[in-house]
């Protein structure tokens, strides 16, 4: 490619040299046949007076508003020649006395009574030759043009060459006006962002109005000139308005007050003149000098603030617009200056044309910079909140692992402490640790919905799982405080819904747990219910929590639904939160179409209602759930049966060491045979090695990950049906699919609780393996003696979950324990 851009660039030398060189170096050889045009000799002429007195008149030249001048035709007048070109307003021509041709402006225009200028092109033939020639010119401007006569396109040509300049840059500046405004204005839709370079584009569209309405090539363009002859006074009124406006915005408002005098001035005068336009009062050819006036003033006044900025050294934001505004205000001073001073024959906007031209350019190159900042620091804060957003993850992954490890032997402690004081320490540690955990959720939950990373996953699920969830979680915390607590759930709500489970049971959770937070005394009342909806197979579900709580503040109310933001700070020192929770419920609602609402009253209580949309799946209804309820609450003991099951094996996979010690403690009671290893490799090694009957595999470990690491398995295939549940720091509640989709058949979320771990392992370890609490009765009996009772005890503890522990003291004991039973197995503690 590099000697493809090698010879492109030498061919293109080549080509435009050969080009240029054929320009300049060789013979002129483009035939000219059509192109004539000649100026008829301006010295020929005179002008007859109305008493019909005859004077000699010289074109170009001055004349009062009527005018009649005659000359003759050359009489050597070329065959070829076909047309006679005037200018004026209007014009009557006549060759001997016969009129040829005339431009009268019809007297319906709307406002005001002039005529405009134009060209007038007569046809002429060669008898003509010699032949006398009269103009009458009527509301002459004061102006006698020139008189041409060649071919039409001779003509044409000729004034092309004069004024073509204009009407080129004219209609740039229109197509970049053009393109820069819609291109503003589509931004502001897309980002809803104003862009400066909007009101740039309306000043400059103005100016090229004003350029191309005032073009002498206007009569190409346009139905009606004498309308568009109005435009230019019109355009200069207007054009500085849109431009105070951008350099406003510019300089950030800086100089708003001399600006907006400056816009307001050139709104009233511009009104102003109007009025005096339309009663006829003033024509607009003679308030363009206030108009004009009015454009000086302003340039003056934003010049003003280019120099107490360029002062204050704060130009450098916007550098090129100010050279742009420079090179503008002086082609416009310039312009001007011209038009009322050194007015003699067709008024050329070119110097304004150059001067918007090199505006909008100056312009251009600032919004383009403006755009490309914009667009890095877009990307730049796309890059912060990425970096934040992994920055959260991490952390909470960081805090999690060692906050496992605490409440992991926490837990232990628990369980295996004989010490009230010390028990209650641990129950404390657990508390704080937990309260710990669920800030570290929510700020992730927050952090992920500021993001936009945040999704809804909807999923088929049990309405009565979802409740029954809650009702576990909940309740307990409502017990301790002596709270009445009722859940009544309405019979016609169809049992199975889709939607997001996993967030469902998050707000809810949250405006449960707010009631009994915030309640001392009374009742916490949750009432579930649903009602149809017009929206094809949908209904609203509806969850209103009712408390006698504390209540809140209508003033208060608003504040509810921000981040950290807690009322009665000093009344709920002592209540755990962070002021996450609403808000996050808040915008789980708003992500699920649904919505939350408050009725309160301070002093008395709260009611908080969740309403959120979900697809019915089974209308079959869920029946009286309070009964099943009610059912579940009387047998909750007996379902309480403690895993026991020796013979069953398992694999903890954790990279953490600490990990391992909390899974092992925690199974210790359940009797099951544990092998722990520290990373992936190990695991597919003991996997070969040993058949498993469940495996729980750390998500994140340095070399092969979990799901690597399962991968890895099942394409050794030497998983065959054993379960393998995740181990995870980072799912906040539920996600089960997620897992499941990922090919493990369950998870646990980190820090590891004994409860759930011990519910995952009743679902998946084989039925025949798990004992019942009674089979313990059968468990083998060992004798252990010795003098020291304290010493004995520990013994004990540490293995009555495996053998039925008789503890006896001294010698004597043991012999009569021993004439009478036949153990399974002696200690003796020396
Ligand atoms: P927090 O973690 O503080 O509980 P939330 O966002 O859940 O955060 O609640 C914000 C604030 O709203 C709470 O600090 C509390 O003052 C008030 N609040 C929430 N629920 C209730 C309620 N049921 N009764 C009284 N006040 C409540």
């Amino acid at each position: 490619m590099k000697y493809v851009k090698v010879a492109l660039s030498v061919i293109l030398v080549l080509v435009f040299g050969y080009i240029v060189i054929g320009e300049y170096a060789f013979v002129y050889d483009t035939p000219r046949s059509g192109f004539i045009c000649h100026e008829l000799p301006g010295d020929n002429w005179v002008r007859i007076n109305d008493d019909g007195t005859r004077e000699p008149f010289t074109l170009p030249g001055r004349a009062g508003e009527d005018v009649v001048i005659e000359t003759t035709i050359p009489s050597d007048l070329d065959k070829d020649i076909s047309a006679l070109c005037f200018r004026g307003m209007n014009m009557q021509v006549f060759i001997d006395d016969v009129l040829r041709d005339e431009v009268i402006a019809p007297r319906y225009q709307l406002l005001g009574d002039r005529s405009a200028e134009c060209y007038l092109i007569v046809n002429i033939h060669p008898d003509d030759a010699g032949k006398k020639l009269r103009v009458n010119y009527a509301y002459n401007s004061g102006y006698v043009y020139g008189v041409y006569y060649g071919t039409g396109l001779g003509i044409w040509a000729y004034i092309f060459s004069l004024y073509g300049a204009e009407l080129f840059v004219g209609f740039i500046i229109l197509s970049l006006g053009s393109i820069c405004f819609i291109a503003s204005i589509i931004y502001r839709i897309i980002y809803k962002k104003y862009l400066e370079m909007q009101h740039l584009s309306i000043g400059v569209l103005l100016g090229a109005c004003w350029v191309l309405s005032n073009s002498v090539f206007r009569q190409f363009y346009t139905r009606n000139i004498s309308v568009m002859s109005d435009v230019p006074f019109l355009m200069v009124m207007l054009l500085p308005i849109p431009f105070t406006i951008f350099i406003d915005s510019l300089q950030q408002r800086r100089y708003t007050k001399r600006l907006t005098f400056a816009g307001w001035m050139e709104i009233v005068v511009f009104a102003a003149l109007m009025i005096l336009f339309i009663l006829g009062k003033m024509p607009l050819v003679k308030s363009f000098y206030i108009a004009a006036l009015c454009c000086l003033i302003t340039i003056g006044i934003i010049a003003t603030t280019l120099v107490n900025d360029s002062v204050k050294k704060l130009t450098k934001s916007y550098e090129y617009v100010a050279v742009g505004f420079v090179v503008l205000a002086l082609a416009g001073i310039g312009q001007i200056f011209t038009y009322v001073f050194a007015h003699n024959g067709v008024f050329s906007g070119l110097m304004m044309s150059i001067g918007l031209l090199g505006f909008l350019i100056c312009a251009a190159i600032h919004t383009i910079k403006q755009l490309i900042g914009m667009t890095l620091s877009a990307n730049e804060a796309m890059l912060r909140s990425k970096a934040k957003d992994q920055f959260l993850a991490n952390m909470s992954h960081e805090i999690r692992t060692p906050l496992n490890g605490i409440l992991g032997m926490d837990e232990m402690i628990i369980r295996e402490s004989r010490e009230s004081r010390i028990k209650q320490y641990a129950l404390e540690i657990k508390s704080a640790g937990n309260t710990l955990l669920s800030i570290i959720n929510d700020i992730l939950d927050l952090s992920k919905i500021e993001s936009g990373n945040f999704e809804i996953i909807p999923i088929d699920y049990d309405v009565a799982s979802v409740l029954n969830d809650v009702l576990n979680l909940t309740r307990p915390r409502a017990q301790k405080k002596n709270l009445e607590y009722n859940l009544s759930v309405s019979e016609t709500i169809p049992s199975v819904l889709n939607g997001d489970e996993i967030r469902i049971r998050q707000a809810m959770l949250n405006i449960v747990n707010n009631a009994i937070k915030y309640t001392a005394e009374g009742s916490v009342h949750i009432d579930v219910s649903s009602r149809d909806i017009m929206q094809g197979n949908y209904v609203e579900l509806v969850i209103r929590v009712t408390d006698t709580g504390q209540g809140i503040r209508q003033e208060d109310r608003e504040k509810l639904f921000k981040s950290f933001q807690r009322l009665d700070e000093k009344k709920n020192r002592n209540i755990e939160g962070t002021g996450l929770g609403l808000n996050i419920t808040h915008r789980l609602m708003e992500m699920m179409g649904g919505r939350i609402e408050i009725e309160s009253e301070y002093g008395k209580g709260s009611t908080f209602t969740i309403t959120v949309p979900q697809k019915v799946v089974n209308r079959q209804p869920i029946g009286d759930f309070s009964r099943a309820v009610r059912h579940y609450l009387e047998n909750i003991e007996t379902d309480d049966a403690t895993l026991y099951a020796p013979n069953a094996h398992v694999l903890v996979v954790d990279d953490n060491a600490m990990n391992l010690e909390v899974m092992e403690g925690l199974l210790a009671d359940t009797a099951i045979r544990v092998d722990l290893v520290a990373s992936g490799a190990d695991c597919i090694q003991k996997v070969m090695e040993t058949d498993y009957d469940c495996i729980f595999l750390d998500q994140m470990m340095p070399g092969m990950s979990g799901e690597e690491t399962l991968r890895e398995m099942h394409s050794k295939d030497i998983l065959k049906d054993t379960p393998v549940i995740a181990l995870t720091a980072d799912a906040i509640i539920g996600a089960k699919e997620n897992y499941i989709q990922r090919g493990f058949t369950d998870y646990i979320s980190k820090p590891v609780k004994y409860r759930e771990l011990e519910q995952v392992l009743k679902e998946y370890l084989p039925a025949a393996k798990q004992l019942v609490k009674e089979h313990a009765e059968d468990l083998p009996v060992i004798l252990i003696w010795g003098n020291d009772p304290e010493r004995l005890r520990l013994e004990k503890e540490k293995l009555e979950s495996i053998y039925k522990c008789v503890c006896v003291v001294g010698n004597k004991a043991a012999d009569r324990y021993m004439e009478k039973h036949t153990p399974y197995g002696v200690i003796h503690l020396v």
